[in-house]
């Protein structure tokens, strides 16, 4: 298990590492770190707030929750489907109150990770452990194979839509407006809060928070849970990270199929994804369409396993996971 005592007292080797190569982000490293500085004074303001700015910082983890899982993931990234100008404005609107980096850089990190999933390329590479898959890779210098393979794949298609454009080019003080002051301005303009009890709850203790459910799809969803679709990747159906991240969990479908607008397999019924909810609704009402789905090839693909099964081939071998593989040199 990556998740264990040595994991932590390791950390402290791990950082004189990192020191003594000049691989530290410092920029970020000090606004990660700020960030939860200031969420944990949001804990402290909790006491200070009404409850509809506790409702409305709620509210706001669905909202910012699907700039990222309906904006920047499913359209953005994977063009799973497409969307009308007042969605994708209102969806981009979302993905700054989010405040993960502009769409176009998410979009861009995600395709490299989706290229290079486990390997030097691959952004926040979950074979180098929980903690750097889930926000250690943010503390430290791209690896050189991030930055070439980012230079290598195409993103014209972001270069041509004015939504992102218009996000990229307010980057990041649009997103840092819409993230924090924002929320406090609507809580203080309807309800009559106080600015800065609203500003560290609303703002920033539900930010802090809604950047580890995200980041719970690069670490937990790389490393536990099933993988019926693709039994030799790492990413995995994990009902956890779905919950949290408002439907993003089910990974080892949506890296198999990263075409498909729902992430998953089954419908809303059988599987939690509000995102897909969301933009079924919004395709109920004309404003998105062209919803690709994988069903198709993973009918083909189950297909082909079931031959197999009869004909005696037996199914790939999973590929160990990292505490596995280290158990495995230490054992030789
Ligand atoms: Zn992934
Ligand atoms: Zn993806």
């Amino acid at each position: 298990m990556d998740l264990s005592i040595k994991m932590f007292s390791d950390i402290p080797s791990v950082v004189r590492h990192h020191w003594n190569a000049g691989n530290i982000n410092w920029p970020m490293g000090i606004y990660i770190t700020l960030v939860h500085v200031v969420g944990l004074v949001g804990v402290a303001k909790l006491v200070e707030c009404s409850k509809e700015t506790l409702m409305w910082a709620f509210l706001l983890w669905p909202i910012s929750g699907f700039g990222i899982t309906v904006g920047v993931h499913r359209l953005w990234s994977h063009r799973s489907y497409s969307a009308s100008f007042p969605v994708r404005f209102f969806l981009m609107l979302c993905n700054s109150i989010a405040n993960q980096g502009s769409i176009y850089h998410w979009a861009r990190d995600h395709r490299v990770h989706h290229k290079y999933s486990e390997t030097d390329a691959d952004p926040h590479n979950a074979m180098r452990g929980f903690f750097f898959a889930h926000m250690g890779w943010l503390y430290l210098k791209k690896h050189p194979e991030v930055i070439r393979a980012g230079k290598e794949l195409d993103f014209s298609d972001l270069h041509e839509d004015p939504v992102v454009m218009f996000q990229k080019k307010l980057d990041p003080w649009f997103a840092l407006y819409m993230c924090f002051v924002f929320p406090a301005q609507i809580a203080v303009r309807f309800w009559g809060e106080s600015f800065w009890p609203a500003f560290f709850v609303a703002g920033g203790l539900r930010y802090m928070i809604v950047l580890h459910f995200t980041w719970f799809v690069n670490s937990a969803a790389h490393l536990y849970g099933d993988h019926p679709y693709d039994v030799v990747s790492y990413p995995s159906e994990n009902t956890y990270v779905s919950f949290f991240a408002v439907g993003e969990g089910w990974h080892n479908w949506h890296h198999k199929y990263p075409f498909d607008y729902a992430a998953s397999e089954f419908g809303i019924s059988s599987q939690f994804n509000p995102s897909k909810l969301f933009i079924d609704i919004l395709a109920t009402v004309g404003l998105v369409w062209g919803r690709k789905r994988g069903t198709a090839a993973w009918d083909m693909g189950r297909a082909r396993r079931e031959r197999d099964r009869e004909a005696g081939v037996p199914l790939p071998k999973p590929t160990p996971r990292p505490w596995e593989a280290i158990s495995a040199i230490k054992q030789e």
